[in-house]
């Protein structure tokens, strides 16, 4: 049988920010990979935004690893060429009544050590965004955008450097503990023994989770899923910023989102589905865009709108239950030694990637 020191299950942008930490620190890291590329999965379906840690509750996974991996992937960005930019956002109050929401995020940032965040008016907000219709708005400096594939191939070739590889169309169909290591089996039968596993596996991680021998299963969460849907903008984008509706109960509302060649997006919306495979845009969802932007930004033409594409959040609460927090547990929580499991690895996710490979290699400990 085939054996590693360590195995990453996923070649997303977590799953690869881990298998990069663990490969610094001087580890021997194989990933994992079902798919026949590197980040075919949500890592390719999400807004590109470096999150400024603004939304999330005070002491949660969420707060502390956005806020530090926010920083991170600056500093990365810079050092390795990514194409990135900071280009700040603004949370929009579009009646009265939202304008204690707004000093309530300023406060809730705050507390996760987010303190660049500056009230406007409604005309130093216009003054920035002409074409913005508001009563008043927070500006976030920090808040910028990525391209997120530039940044998984920087971090599969630090991998590569430090001697780690990634394996593709390589799904591990399940896995049991043996002596002194697990062992992973793959689709065809194949074994691999590792001394540490990383299940990074993302809207399929509780499944494959599922099928470990040994873990037991109360300490797997229930999978849903909330797809997001995107709507382009045809034309030219009329903001320089992203633009954000204060946020609503399982979502950051229908916002503005800007990419790095300059093309405006709306979205993602929330909508529950079955399966995570669900990613087509229903064209008729469109329509409901219209009066939310409107709020907004009045001057949206109709049948300007085009069905984008989805990304599916793998969400471990359902959509009655609040909002929790990421899931990352390590052998003290389930008792397997040398595994750790991720779940519910929704945004800000790819803001926090770094962050996480960090918190992942000290649950692993020492080589
Ligand atoms: C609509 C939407 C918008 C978002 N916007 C943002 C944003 O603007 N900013 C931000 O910070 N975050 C954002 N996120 C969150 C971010 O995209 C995710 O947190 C991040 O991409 C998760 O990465 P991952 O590596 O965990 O998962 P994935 O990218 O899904 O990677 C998991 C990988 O595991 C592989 N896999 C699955 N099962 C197996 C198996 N059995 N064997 C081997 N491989 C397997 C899959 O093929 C996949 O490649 C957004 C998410 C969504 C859904």
């Amino acid at each position: 049988m085939e054996q590693t020191d360590c195995v990453v299950i996923g070649a997303g942008v977590v799953g690869l920010a881990i298998a990069r930490a663990l490969a610094v620190q001087g580890r021997e890291v194989m990933v994992l990979e079902a798919a026949d590329a590197i980040g075919t999965g949500t890592s390719s379906r999400n807004s590109e935004v470096i999150h400024a840690g603004i939304y999330y509750p005070q002491g949660s996974l969420k707060a502390s690893l956005c806020v530090a991996g926010k920083g991170l992937l600056y500093d990365y960005c810079a050092q390795r060429g990514i194409n990135h930019s900071r280009c700040g956002k603004l949370i929009v109050a579009t009646c009265v009544e939202q304008v204690t929401q707004l000093r309530a995020i300023i406060g809730k940032a705050a507390a996760n050590g987010v303190n660049d965040l500056v009230v406007l008016t409604r005309a130093q907000a216009r003054a920035l965004e002409p074409q913005l219709e508001c009563v008043a708005a927070v500006h976030s400096p920090s808040t910028g955008i990525v391209d997120s594939h530039a940044l998984m191939l920087a971090l599969q070739g630090d991998l590569e450097n430090a001697g780690g590889i990634v394996v593709l169309n390589t799904p591990v169909a399940q896995a049991y503990c043996a002596q002194d290591a697990i062992v992973l089996v793959a689709n065809d039968g194949t074994e691999l023994r590792a001394r540490s596993v990383v299940n990074s596996a993302g809207l399929h991680a509780q499944a494959l989770a599922r099928r470990f021998d040994g873990l037991d299963v109360r300490f797997v969460p229930p999978s849903h899923f909330a797809k997001g849907n995107y709507f382009i903008l045809s034309g030219r984008s009329p903001f320089n910023r992203l633009i954000y509706p204060v946020p609503e109960a399982a979502g950051l509302g229908v916002h503005l989102t800007v990419d790095l060649g300059g093309q405006a997006k709306f979205g993602p919306d929330v909508q529950w589905v079955d399966s995570p495979d669900d990613l087509v845009v229903e064209p008729a969802r469109g329509e409901a865009f219209y009066g939310e932007v409107r709020k907004y930004w009045p001057a949206l033409q109709d049948g300007s709108l085009l069905p984008g594409y989805a990304g599916m959040r793998p969400k471990i609460q359902s959509p009655d239950e609040l909002p929790k927090d990421f899931l990352i547990q390590g052998p003290a929580v389930h008792g397997v030694p040398g595994l750790v499991n991720l779940f519910g690895i929704e945004s800000p996710g790819l803001t926090s990637s770094l962050a996480i490979g960090n918190h992942v290699a000290r649950l692993l400990g020492p080589a």
